[in-house]
């Protein structure tokens, strides 16, 4: 059986829910603790966690009587405990403190840990057969296969928290598998949609951040920019939902206000819209299987007048191409792509390569990865974060000749 349960076939929530947020400090974290704090009669928080930021968590845990915080940053647990002092709330520190807080008693969780490092705090929360709504797709892109199939048989209840996968969730009950033929993800396709390639090389930073539709962490704005979001989001599409490279298709659509589609075998298509605020995929899964009352404006397809299409450039952004090159690679690729892109996210954050250098890197590094006869098939944790360490190093260690190499 999918972990990701394609009809609404569960009994309504109406006692009290015991929530947990891994990443509470985040972008995401933020629009699930706002969704918390308009109906506080409904939620009891459970556990929160957070990297380094001890004095967001500390207020949040303080605000929202949590009963467990936990920061992952082990220099850290006498500075939380200070901040938590007289409260009552317990606390930790350190990744097997991020664990526990996955571990304790709550009826749904919010996985938003950004990075690779939210592997295992969700792999905790899905060995208890809890319900989780997923953001931090990395868990999906390093360990895809093994993640799902430990969802299935501990019988976690795996929702979508990305708009555009939430999208896919939403239309995908209009019919079933075997009447499906594909699925659209929509791209804004960031700031650097309608520049030159030769412009996209030289980008700042600044320019880099500044997304025209969606407000988020820095790491996935960047990765909007170059379209590694979208590229990731694919991948993360092909798992959740069990389909190949094939049927994915990405769809350039700079309103931002169709979020996905599903195309059955009458050609029907069938479109989830609302306007970009995370707080309506995030609402969709805490309400789910009900609908609860979310905040975000109210969609005027009136003022909006236009929603316009385009087909994604993959050659001025070759990283959402080489999504698809990992994908159809299999054994780990997709592992090696995402940690590939989280060294050149870093180095383009430290100035260390220019923008365009980003994809490059990656390129480099999957290419080095099958080189050296590197991949496997992953069946464990252990193996996906072997495969994240080891693609680390490589990028690592190629970074000074890509800085140096002009496009
Ligand atoms: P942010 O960078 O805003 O927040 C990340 C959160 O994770 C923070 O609470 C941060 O703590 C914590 N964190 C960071 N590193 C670690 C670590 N090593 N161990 C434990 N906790 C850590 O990210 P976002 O909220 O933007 O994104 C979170 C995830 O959701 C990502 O996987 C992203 O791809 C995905 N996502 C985000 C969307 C968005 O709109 N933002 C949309 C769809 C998916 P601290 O504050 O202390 O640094």
């Amino acid at each position: 059986m999918s972990a990701v349960p394609l009809r609404n076939n569960k009994a309504s929530a109406t006692a009290v829910r015991g929530i947990s947020v891994l990443g509470a400090t985040g972008s995401i974290g933020d629009s699930t603790m706002d969704l918390l704090r308009a109906s506080p009669e409904r939620y009891r928080v459970e556990s929160l966690t957070a990297n380094t930021n001890v004095a967001g968590l500390a207020k949040l845990a303080k605000e929202f009587n949590a009963r467990f915080a936990a920061v992952a940053d082990a220099s850290l647990l006498g500075e939380l405990r200070s901040a938590l002092a007289g409260t009552g709330i317990a606390c930790g520190a350190g990744e097997s403190a991020i664990i526990e807080a996955a571990e304790r008693p709550a009826d749904w969780l919010m996985a938003a840990v950004s990075g690779a490092a939210g592997l295992k705090p969700a792999l905790a929360a899905v060995d208890r057969g809890t319900t989780i709504a997923l953001a931090n797709k990395e868990c999906l892109v390093c360990a895809g296969d093994f993640f799902m199939q430990r969802a299935a048989k501990a019988g976690a209840c795996i929702l979508p928290a990305d708009s555009e996968h939430n999208a896919l969730f939403q239309a995908l009950g209009s019919g079933n598998r075997e009447e499906l033929t594909r699925v659209i993800i929509t791209a804004s396709g960031g700031p650097f949609r309608t520049w030159a390639a030769a412009d996209i090389e030289q980008a700042t930073l600044a320019q880099a951040l500044k997304h025209p539709n969606w407000s988020m962490g820095q790491k996935i704005t960047i990765d909007s920019a170059s379209m590694m979001n979208k590229g990731l989001e694919v991948i993360e599409a092909s798992y959740l939902f069990a389909l190949s490279p094939d049927e994915i298709d990405v769809l350039v659509h700079p309103q931002s206000i169709v979020h996905g589609m599903v195309e059955f075998t009458d050609r029907s298509v069938m479109a989830q819209l609302g306007s970009p605020d995370m707080r309506t995929p995030i609402a969709h899964c805490l309400g789910w299987p009900d609908r609860i009352v979310g905040p975000a404006a109210k969609l005027d397809l009136a003022k909006i007048g236009q929603l316009t299409f385009e087909a994604p450039d993959y050659d001025r952004f070759p990283g959402l191409k080489l999504a698809y090159d990992a994908l159809r690679t299999g054994d780990g690729a997709t592992t090696v792509y995402n940690a590939a892109n989280e060294i050149a996210v870093a180095a383009f954050i430290a100035q260390k390569i220019r923008f365009g250098a980003i994809a490059r890197l990656v390129e480099a590094t999957m290419n080095a990865f099958v080189r050296g006869g590197n991949l496997a098939p992953l069946s464990s944790a252990d193996d996906a974060l072997a495969v994240d360490y080891n693609a680390r190093k490589i990028a690592a260690t190629l970074l000074p000749q890509i800085a140096l190499k002009a496009s």
